[in-house]
């Protein structure tokens, strides 16, 4: 079992108390590198979900001024870097992640807290004049209500705290179901959240199963906004749900990232860029390049760079400092990920490097997947089109450049995309046609707070960080005065 200062309780935290009623099962968290039972949590369920989404709403009416919430958010951005080692330890044990990768998932999370924090006047009302109008008119942005947020086990501090963030700012109450997988890193969070001193019963953390939950969060009358990150089948599910009480829904959804590099793209820059990116959390991140297209010229020259990187990539226990790709968050998605390479093999595509696993050993755990090369993918193999989510790169070759552009637009999805080229002209166009609401022009750096971050098609609905992810929580309202 794992002990931890910043776990005096797992449970969840409803109406200011962490309770342990419960539905009478237990949620056992595991450590998927080893199997270890890590906590056993008794899973809170409707009953559970609909205290939570009314205390959040009394409590809002309490909620203190924006000044006063902003040192809530400085006090969290302290505490999280103050535990910053702790809670790192927490995500990699409960998800898997090489420890430097957990801790700078804590850093990332903090800086959600620092930015919204720092951003009280996005909350100011702006009074304007209208021509020949005696009137005053005044648009103000009011909190738009509980916030149900339904985050994923991929990044499990760090997609929490800043939908967190923005709406704590926003002066919204919260309730936060997270993955099954990974509930330790959420309750770690809400343990420093009660710490720095947020009113009792504002936020509110809902752990256990999907299904009642999720049904409540969805048809409750006082949840207004449903945050979400994960699946576009979920999400799907969640609009459908949502429709009847017409709520806002913030949609972060699953992606199928082209990263396209061109002939005349700085290919040690390309390859760099793309080891960073496809690897960070053993390729589980919505932003991970899935299809790799690449000039026809360059492609021997980036399967040799590659082939020297890859072998000497660590996979094993991320809290072995030595470790780079951890294992997979569990055997399904191994079984996931195998099933997508043995597709594109038996379509024609070269094993370049890796592939052939053994399946993970005989307990369920340790679905260990080592760093994969194919070479020769294409549009008929099933990871063109579905989100790879493993340490598996991916690349196809490509001739022209309006040809690269079609491909890279054909997908349903609209998350991130990449393009590598030295010509400025070329990145400008390519960059203005990617239908991505997040691009890395040489470039494959991830989100930062003060960006808005989102996907375009079936990738989302809004934008998480800046001051877009802070209207995701607000109601516009417009005052006319007469004089
Ligand atoms: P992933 O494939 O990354 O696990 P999911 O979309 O299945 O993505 O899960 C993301 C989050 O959505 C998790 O917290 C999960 O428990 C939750 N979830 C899954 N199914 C539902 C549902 N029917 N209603 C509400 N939440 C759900």
């Amino acid at each position: 079992m794992l002990e931890s200062p910043l776990l005096p309780q797992t449970r969840s935290l409803i109406a200011g108390e962490w309770t342990d009623e419960g539905e009478g099962t237990l949620l056992r968290v595991k450590n998927p590198a080893t199997g270890e039972l890590l906590a056993e949590i008794p899973e809170a369920g409707a009953r559970d979900a609909r205290r939570a989404i009314e205390s959040a709403r009394a409590s809002m009416a309490l909620v203190p001024d924006p000044g006063r919430r902003a040192l809530y958010l400085n006090r969290i951005h302290e505490l999280l870097l103050e535990n910053r080692e702790e809670l790192a330890r927490i995500i990699t044990l409960e998800q898997g992640k090489p420890l430097r990768e957990s801790h700078i998932e804590v850093e990332y999370t903090a800086a959600f807290f620092r930015f919204f924090a720092g951003r009280t006047d996005l909350l100011d009302p702006h009074p304007f004049a209208v021509p020949n109008s005696p009137l005053r008119w005044v648009v103000h942005h009011r909190p738009a209500g509980v916030v149900a947020m339904i985050t994923p086990w991929n990044l499990p501090l760090a997609m929490l705290g800043k939908k967190f963030a923005a709406a704590l700012l926003a002066g919204c109450g919260v309730v936060s179901k997270p993955a099954p997988e990974t509930p330790l890193s959420a309750i770690a969070l809400f343990a420093l959240a009660e710490r720095a001193g947020i009113p009792s019963g504002l936020v509110n953390l809902v752990v256990g199963p999907a299904e009642p939950i999720g049904v409540e969060l969805c048809s409750h009358p006082a949840v207004r906004v449903i945050s979400f990150t994960g699946s576009t089948e979920v999400g799907k599910l969640l609009i459908r749900r949502s429709a009847d009480s017409v709520k806002r829904v913030s949609l972060e959804l699953g992606g199928n990232a082209p990263f396209i590099v061109f002939e005349d793209a700085d290919l040690e820059l390309a390859v760099e860029s793309l080891m960073v990116n496809k690897f960070r959390c053993a390729g589980q991140t919505c932003i991970c390049a899935n299809r790799v297209f690449v000039h026809e010229t360059l492609a021997s020259e980036l399967l040799m760079r590659l082939g020297d990187k890859l072998p000497k990539l660590v996979v094993g226990n991320g809290m072995d400092p030595a470790t780079d790709i951890g294992p997979l968050i569990d055997p399904s998605a191994w079984e996931k990920v195998d099933s997508l390479v043995k597709d594109a093999l038996s379509k024609g595509a070269k094993l370049a490097h890796g592939g052939n696993p053994d399946r993970p050993r005989g307990s369920d755990w340790g679905a260990f997947y080592p760093p994969t090369l194919i070479m020769g993918a294409n549009e008929g193999m099933r990871l063109f089109h579905e989100e790879i989510f493993g340490p598996v790169i991916a690349v196809a070759t490509f001739r022209e450049d309006e040809e690269v552009l079609a491909r890279a637009n054909s997908s349903q999805h609209g998350l991130a995309g990449y393009v590598f080229t030295k010509d400025a002209a070329r990145g400008t166009r390519m960059v203005t046609k990617l239908q991505c609401g997040h691009v890395g022009l040489n470039s494959s750096s991830g989100p930062t707070p003060s960006a808005p971050f989102g996907g375009m098609k079936a990738s989302g609905i809004g934008r998480e960080g800046g001051a877009e992810g802070l209207m995701e929580y607000l109601e516009t309202q417009t005052v006319v005065e007469g004089i």
